[in-house]
């Protein structure tokens, strides 16, 4: 069950994303790649330029969609990926890897779980979030 802090934000570690059926039901709505071709080389993973940043490694992600480890749904590296299609071009089983990341950012989008609210970052998160991204904010919120 959610908890409210003082002043009514919710706890992010209660923003949890609930998808109720198969991860991989959910991608076959957005994207037609085979993931179960996958046989883990881990060619894509050593080809991608943010593999330093991420949490999962790409092949990892194939990996957790397979096993229907839904936690691949809160990892970083699903949003680190710039779209590159690096991973993609050198795949041997022609798996579009980079398709793959955009349908899970697609599924955690279309939770509306809202990250946002500027009462609710505290002191440390507005010195090190970038001003951009606070300008984009303002800019969505205002339509
Ligand atoms: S390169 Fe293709 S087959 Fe190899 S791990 Fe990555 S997705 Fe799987
Ligand atoms: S498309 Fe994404 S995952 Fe693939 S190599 Fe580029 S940044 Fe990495």
């Amino acid at each position: 069950m959610a908890t409210e802090t003082e002043g009514g934000c919710q706890d992010s570690a209660d923003k949890h994303i609930v998808v109720s059926g198969k991860l991989i039901d959910e991608l076959e709505g957005l994207c037609e790649e085979d993931v179960f071709g996958c046989y883990q080389c881990g060619t894509c993973a050593a080809g991608c330029p943010f593999m330093d940043e991420m949490d999962l490694t790409v092949d990892e992600v194939l990996r957790y969609v397979i096993l229907d480890k839904k936690e691949v749904l809160e990892s970083k590296t699903i949003w680190l990926c710039a779209s590159c299609f690096a991973c993609a071009e050198r795949c041997p089983r022609d798996i579009n890897i980079t398709k793959i990341m955009e349908a899970l950012r697609q599924i955690v989008l279309r939770q509306n779980i809202d990250e946002t609210d500027l009462e609710c970052l505290t002191d440390e998160e507005k010195r090190s979030i970038p001003q951009m991204a606070f300008v984009s904010l303002f800019r969505k919120n205002i339509g």
